[in-house]
């Protein structure tokens, strides 16, 4: 009998594993590349205090900057890829260290530079970009720069604030600790009645589990414990919350969640659209995937241990992976021929790790930096859903691409309000591709729950939350105190109009807040919300071969960050101030919602 052992990285073939010598081919070029770039950040400090000296000192600076901060982000990534090939080797993670240092350097010898440009009169930088044609090209990032100016304070109080910084932390840091490191869970009784250590990390697999016991007692196990730790959490929130007021004040916004959609320019009515859409269709679809969930599974009563429950069945077939990548060449082909023969580039230039081996990172991910191929790293095992990785990542990775090779250097890299599109725009080209090619039920009821989990997890569950940030902020700010009572009181009637009268709210769900740690950076959830939206207006407008919905989507995956992320977004067609695109996310859902419901056999 052979043993299906994980093999060690020097028996996979190298035309499986990504080409990370392109960046450098040995680790003697790194180490001359470190040197030089160890003496340019030092060149890079003495430009303090120089950037009101005239035009052409400030663009030979950019110039100096912009060519370190290129191959410091090469030596970055390198090292940190090259030590996720085999966590086992020291020398990789020596690099790693290096580098790592490099960038406190580097941050340290340039963090003069905003500060300076912000003191400098608006006019100055307007002249210097009409002296020297090279600045034109920086307009777009002085504006944005500049436009913070109206919330910096006098020097002194700056000073003042910045030490304040350590005291900020102090919520979040502290949640962590509690919850890591000193917060006991029970153990429970796994599948086959052995004793199983409860973690976070495992609450994934038991919320998934066949055996209802398992995840009954996994959830009692998890939320229990929060809930008995709600008063010590609740005073860590309500810390958290009060410097985001605090600082939004001291900088006269007009409240918190002016200041968190300040810096990329977001209205209002985005984060409204996105907890308005949920608020609205979860009576309407929310509470109809549960009644699906409940009579798949035939249970008399349902509760939120249930909502992971396997309802389907993962297809057997194992699908190599030239297989897969013909599978996503045919699902992705209506984005047009410049895209697929892009996807298949970075697949014959070897942009992708593929395998599993020995000591090698878990997990997938797209990565790289101006100046390097867009890599991703997978851990393929030949599962459907890791056909949906492929694809994924691979949307990263041609996002990057597209973005690298048409802006300039400064506006290569997308926000995070963006990131996401790309890569869901690929997973819905693939599932609407699955549904139509697979006739059989089982696939059908994998695809579509598969979908469902992905509406309920990125959709509703981060509309919710991004709901319970907006009233929490709003109670503080105007002088209610966040007690554990009203944290749970809120978090009820959050998840009792979620998930409607079908769904038994347990008393350990109440406090489910304190288990949240997104809540340290508030007003940040929403954008997960904005970016599945995104993706779902691109994906209906190509399948629906809607006029330049290609050439607009192209271009959106062109665009970097050249503008506010929702101007780039309205350029392609996706105006995220309206309602359009959030209602056709909830058309989508619906539609498939019905079908669902005839595939499980289930009168609706
Ligand atoms: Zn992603």
């Amino acid at each position: 009998m052979t043993i299906n052992e994980v093999p060690e990285r020097k028996s996979i073939p190298d035309k499986d594993k990504w080409n990370l010598e392109a960046i450098y081919p040995t680790f003697e070029a790194w180490r001359n590349a470190y040197d030089q770039t160890t003496a340019g950040i030092e060149e890079l400090g003495k430009y303090s205090g120089k950037l009101g000296e005239g035009s052409a000192t400030l663009l030979e600076f950019i110039r100096k900057e912009e060519a370190v901060s290129l191959e410091l982000g090469k030596l970055y990534v390198y090292a940190n890829m090259k030590s996720h090939e085999d966590l086992r080797e020291s020398k990789p993670m020596e690099l790693a260290s290096l580098a790592e240092s490099l960038m406190v350097k580097y941050s340290a010898a340039t963090a003069f530079f905003e500060p300076e440009i912000l003191a400098l009169p608006h006019e100055y930088i307007n002249d210097c970009i009409k002296n020297e044609h090279e600045l034109t090209r920086y307009e777009f990032f002085f504006r944005k720069l500049l436009r913070e100016r109206e919330h910096i304070l006098s020097h002194e109080l700056e000073e003042l604030l910045a030490r304040a910084g350590e005291m900020k932390a102090v919520p979040e840091n502290a949640f962590t600790l509690l919850t890591d490191a000193d917060m006991p869970f029970p153990n429970i009784q796994d599948e086959s009645g052995n004793p199983a250590e409860l973690t976070e990390e495992r609450w994934y697999r038991f919320s998934r589990s066949k055996d209802r016991r398992v995840r009954h007692d996994a959830f009692t196990g998890i939320y229990g414990t929060y809930a008995k730790y709600q008063h010590a959490i609740s005073a860590l929130y309500s810390g958290s919350v009060k410097g985001d007021i605090f600082y939004s004040r001291a900088r006269k916004y007009k409240d918190s969640l002016d200041m968190a959609l300040f810096s990329e320019n977001v209205p209002e009515d985005v984060y409204s659209n996105v907890v308005g859409t949920a608020r609205e269709y979860s009576p309407k679809l929310m509470h109809k995937l549960v009644a699906l969930r409940k009579n798949a599974l035939s249970l008399e009563d349902f509760h939120f241990y249930d909502l992971n429950a396997p309802i389907s069945h993962e297809p057997e077939r194992r699908i190599d992976f030239p297989e897969a990548v013909e599978i996503a060449v045919k699902a992705l082909a209506p984005l047009g021929d410049e895209y697929i023969s892009d996807f298949k580039r970075g697949i014959s230039e070897r942009w992708i790790d593929i395998y599993e081996n020995k000591g090698k990172r878990k997990g997938a991910y797209s990565w790289g930096t101006y100046g390097t191929s867009p890599y991703v790293l997978l851990n393929y095992d030949g599962t459907l859903h890791d056909v949906f990785t492929l694809v994924h990542e691979m949307g990263h990775s041609l996002h990057s691409y597209y973005s690298r090779n048409n802006q300039p250097q400064v506006y290569a890299d997308y926000t995070i309000l963006l990131a996401e599109v790309a890569s869901t725009t690929n997973e819905a080209l693939l599932l609407e591709y699955l549904l139509n090619d697979s006739q059989d039920t089982e696939s059908r009821k994998w695809l579509l729950s598969y979908y469902y989990d992905m509406v309920r997890a990125t959709f509703f569950r981060q509309a919710m939350f991004a709901d319970f940030e907006r009233e929490t902020h709003k109670h503080a700010e105007s002088g209610g105190v966040l007690t554990p009572e009203y944290l749970n009181d809120l978090w009820r009637k959050l998840n009792a109009h979620c998930y409607g009268p079908d769904m038994t709210i347990d008393d350990e769900l109440c406090a489910e807040w304190a288990r949240i740690p997104h809540f340290y950076s508030a007003f940040y959830v929403y954008k997960y919300v904005t970016g599945f939206t995104a993706a779902n207006a691109f994906s209906s407008a190509i399948l629906n071969h809607e006029e330049g919905a290609v050439d607009r989507y192209l271009n959106f995956l062109k665009s970097g960050g050249s503008d506010y992320s929702l101007n780039i977004l309205r350029r392609a067609g996706v105006d995220l101030t309206e309602a359009g695109p959030f209602e056709r996310t909830m058309r989508t859902f619906g539609e498939r919602l019905n079908e669902g419901f005839k595939v499980w056999g289930i009168e609706a």
